[in-house]
């Protein structure tokens, strides 16, 4: 085996995967070195495990509502394990069918930890790999606070490791996997307390958004405990967790503690300084808007650039690193605006653009908003009701739409054909003139007044 590329990608996860694939589909020579699992985050401890415990969650809602449509069910119990069995055997799939599908597509995978040894040369297992095109993708990891006894924590990679149901579980933080891991368990019958050191959830996001979520987790049965300053976390004689707060007392009783509080680049083993590649405070890779690093010929892709940490916007980039580097299309780069994101809470949330808050900052006064609030007509005459809110944010006397906000009810499945509409710059008289689909809630987005 040569051990000489055209391109080696660091990282087998969405980014690196994505621009090995579409390199070596122009005829490149492609390598991917991974020290883990292929599919990287997404695949293995992130979006395709966390959707199916929310597809689990979303069944245990729907046996409670399936009584008021008539149906003699009960749900007289949930094995964790079972769908622990289910999804992990479906993520293995997805690993294999990824080794073949590498195979098959030329690419060499090299297993191992990746080091630089200058910038067109990596170290792995003491062999020497080079490239003209070097891809940073090896995505990122939580971090935990520094605080005493923040060991007896896991975090979402511990979360997806756990083969026995939570009963009592203490959720710290406020962000995506805050409240989706909270929604989740508490569906499925854990005790959730969601810690946050603010008063709010989501805190870039709408502030509609954020307001009727607190409060449908709320009604859900999550206890929601605002303005903690975390101290340390101590087990007792008994085994359980206490979180000690400096203001607010403790928290205590939890047999499990799960950090949600944002996470770092993973880039401790690369050796990065003897490269000279410039990284933000954080840890960040910094890039500019075709991916390149500010050394040549060394590029990065996904979380490890910091920039809208979300699978499709790593691959997204890097097909089109692929294209650029190697399909002579020079300008072929993401436009990281307008970027439809789904949080899958319970219920989930759907946005796109700017909120209310961030568009009034940029436009001023020229900012209109349309606002609707429901129960979708699913909770009818059901005993468990969650609301549907909606917005739209618009600009000037055209009334541009520059946001799209949604929570509610298959507010995931909504948003996506609406973004294909805010990213070609449609107007609130756009939506208007799209006849509505009747019954749906998605059609209040074209009848707002
Ligand atoms: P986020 O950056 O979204 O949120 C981190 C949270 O941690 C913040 O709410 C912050 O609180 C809180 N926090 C930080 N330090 C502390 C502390 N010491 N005590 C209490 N709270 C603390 O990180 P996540 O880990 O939730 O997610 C990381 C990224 O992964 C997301 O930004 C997203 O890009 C991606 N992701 C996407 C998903 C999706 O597409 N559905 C799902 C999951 C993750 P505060 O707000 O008060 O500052």
């Amino acid at each position: 085996m040569s051990n000489t590329f055209d391109l080696i990608a660091i990282g087998a996860g969405s980014g690196g995967l994505s621009v090995a694939e579409r390199a070596a589909s122009y005829g490149a020579r492609c390598a991917i070195i991974e020290v883990g699992k292929l599919g990287g985050t997404c695949v293995n401890i992130g979006c395709v495990p966390k959707k199916i415990m929310s597809n689990g969650a979303s069944l245990a809602h729907a046996l409670e509502d399936a009584r008021a449509y008539g149906f003699n069910v009960k749900n007289e119990g949930f094995t964790w394990q079972t769908l622990v069995d289910a999804r992990e055997n479906y993520i293995k799939g997805i690993n294999d069918w990824y080794g073949g599908y590498l195979s098959d597509n030329k690419i060499t995978l090299i297993q191992g930890s990746a080091r630089f040894v200058d910038a067109h040369t990596l170290e792995v297992n003491g062999q020497q790999y080079k490239a003209d095109h070097i891809v940073i993708a090896p995505g990122s990891t939580p971090v935990i606070p520094d605080i005493p006894g923040a060991e007896l924590g896991i975090t979402s990679d511990g979360y997806f490791a756990l083969r026995q149901q939570p009963k009592k579980v203490a959720v710290i933080g406020a962000g995506y996997i805050a409240v989706e891991l909270a929604g989740q368990l508490r569906a499925l019958g854990s005790e959730v307390t969601l810690c946050l050191r603010g008063e709010r959830i989501l805190k870039e996001f709408d502030t509609l958004l954020q307001d009727v979520l607190l409060q449908e987790m709320r009604d859900e049965g999550i206890n929601i405990v605002t303005n903690l300053q975390l101290q340390k976390v101590e087990r007792d004689n008994t085994g359980k967790i206490t979180i000690r707060c400096s203001q607010n007392g403790q928290q205590s009783g939890f047999d499990t503690l799960i950090w949600a509080t944002g996470r770092r680049p993973l880039v401790d083993n690369l050796n990065l300084s003897t490269t000279g590649v410039k990284q933000d405070d954080n840890g960040y890779i910094l890039t500019d808007e075709y991916q390149n690093t500010n050394i040549k010929g060394i590029y990065a892709v996904g979380d490890v650039t910091g920039r809208a940490q979300l699978t499709p916007v790593a691959i997204a980039a890097a097909r089109r690193l692929g294209d650029r580097l190697f399909n002579n299309q020079p300008d072929r780069h993401l436009d990281y605006n307008n970027i439809p994101t789904v949080v899958f809470s319970h219920p989930p949330i759907g946005t796109v653009g700017l909120s209310e808050a961030k568009a009034r900052k940029v436009y001023g006064d020229q900012v209109k908003v349309y606002s609707t609030q429901f129960t979708p007509m699913y909770y009818a005459f059901t005993e468990r009701r969650q609301k549907t809110a909606m917005k739209l944010v618009v600009v000037g006397k055209e009334e541009k739409v520059v946001g799209v906000h949604i929570i509610g009810h298959s507010a995931d499945e909504m948003l996506q054909g609406f973004a294909v509409a805010v990213k070609m710059g449609a107007t609130k008289a756009d939506f208007d003139n799209t006849v509505a689909i009747h019954p749906t809630s998605s059609e209040e987005l074209v009848t707002m007044r």
